[in-house]
């Protein structure tokens, strides 16, 4: 029994993926989308078999049971009983300081998550359902959860304090957690591989670029600062997010535009970013497509993009005191080559010796190395694989 179903929940979407840890190899993944809203609708993918269909989700019970009902379905299925199922890892985005790893589910770790709702009022909910939907379709099966936070609770006191009254922290928990932590901690693992050396002689600086975006500080394969914060709107600027802000600017805002709390979250998490920058699209190949056009505010906001991920990149580095290798992963990472060409143009005094020629028409989807050999620090493309290290956490903790 080596089969591990991966399941992450959002509020109204539910995506999942069987895998089969003897050869790490994905048997059927798929997309429950619109759950309780108009039109639901889910896919399922499984080898050459692909379906997708309108189906009656009114929450995600229903969607684990069009789940589980393709995965063991006789035809089309890729399992014959559910039992063939050895467990189930869910992602979970917050953690808090409560957990530094993946655990497993029981009505204690249940209890935890719930407490954490007021810190990931949108996300942590989602987890409790999707935990709940499995629960009561697979009763005997155990879970886990792998949170996004736990990676980054290795960070010192002078990585996630704020500049605040010690008591905000103490009461109110505010403090930086980071996110992403997931694909942090698999591509700086892959990097090590890919030098073939122990990662707990690395300084690692990696860049998670996607629809929301994060870097991250790896120091002997323990995360020890990164971008985002108490929430994820800190950091670079991203797809819908403003990133880093003077905090001024939000009361000021506010006033001008006559926002209340929800408006001005809103504005800064959906509204801003790439997408009220360049004024086209929240999407990185809209604003590259509109640049190379000649729309020059598109061109801007690119540039003022990749410039504060550069900062990052410097920043990290001071910080560890050395640096080894940069990665570039997630949607944005892996494939914009002009977005990664701005971030290491000039870095020949960190000892980033890149190949911008190289690098513009670097093969996708592969682990590559975007420096010239030789170089004392190299710079990579790692795709990413959150979903691989839930369920490799999963089955450590419970499928052997
Ligand atoms: P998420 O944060 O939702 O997991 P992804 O990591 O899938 O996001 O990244 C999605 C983003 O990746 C898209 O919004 C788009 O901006 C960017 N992207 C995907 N493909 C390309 C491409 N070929 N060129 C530039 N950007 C791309």
């Amino acid at each position: 029994m080596s089969k591990v179903l991966v399941i992450n929940a959002g509020s109204s979407s539910l995506k999942y993926q069987l895998i089969d840890m003897t050869d790490r190899s994905v048997l059927a993944k798929g997309l429950a989308e619109r759950i309780g809203i108009d039109s639901p609708k889910i896919s399922y993918k499984a080898g050459e078999t692909k379906v997708e269909k309108d189906a009656d989700m009114k929450n995600h019970d229903d969607a684990i049971g069009f789940v589980l009902g393709f995965l063991t379905d006789p035809e089309i299925g890729v399992v014959k009983g559910m039992d063939e199922i050895v467990a189930v890892g869910h992602r979970a985005v917050h953690g808090g300081e409560k957990f530094n790893k993946s655990a497993i589910i029981t009505e204690e770790v249940m209890d935890t998550i719930e407490s954490l709702i007021e810190l990931a009022p949108l996300h942590n909910p989602a987890v409790i359902m999707g935990i709940r939907a499995c629960q009561k379709a697979m009763p005997t099966t155990p879970m886990v959860t792998v949170f996004d936070t736990a990676f980054h609770q290795t960070m010192p006191p002078i990585a996630y304090l704020y500049g605040l009254p010690y008591e905000d922290y103490q009461e109110y928990a505010i403090r930086r957690y980071g996110f992403h932590g997931t694909s942090h901690r698999y591509v700086s693992a892959r990097v090590a591989a890919q030098l073939g050396r122990p990662i707990e002689e690395l300084k690692i600086v990696t860049c998670h670029l996607g629809n929301g975006s994060s870097i991250c500080a790896v120091d002997g394969g323990k995360s020890v600062d990164t971008s985002m914060g108490f929430t994820p709107l800190e950091g670079v600027i991203m797809g819908t997010r403003s990133g880093n802000l003077d905090p001024a600017i939000v009361s000021y805002l506010a006033a001008k535009k006559g926002f209340g709390f929800k408006e001005i979250d809103n504005y800064l998490n959906k509204k801003s970013g790439i997408l009220g920058l360049s004024g086209i699209s929240s999407d990185f190949r809209d604003v590259e497509a509109a640049a190379i056009a000649g729309d020059e505010r598109a061109n801007t906001a690119r540039a003022t993009c990749a410039y504060g991920i550069k900062k990052y990149v410097g920043a990290y580095a001071a910080a560890m005191g050395g640096l080894d290798a940069v990665v570039f992963t997630a949607g944005v990472g892996e494939n914009d080559p002009y977005i990664r060409g701005l971030v290491c143009k000039n870095l020949q005094f960190l000892g980033i010796d890149f190949d911008a020629e190289f690098n513009m028409k670097a093969p996708r989807g592969q682990e590559i190395c975007l420096t010239r050999p030789g170089s004392k620090v190299s710079a990579w493309v790692i795709p990413t694989d959150e979903e691989m290290v839930i369920a490799q956490d999963t089955y450590d903790l419970c499928g052997k």
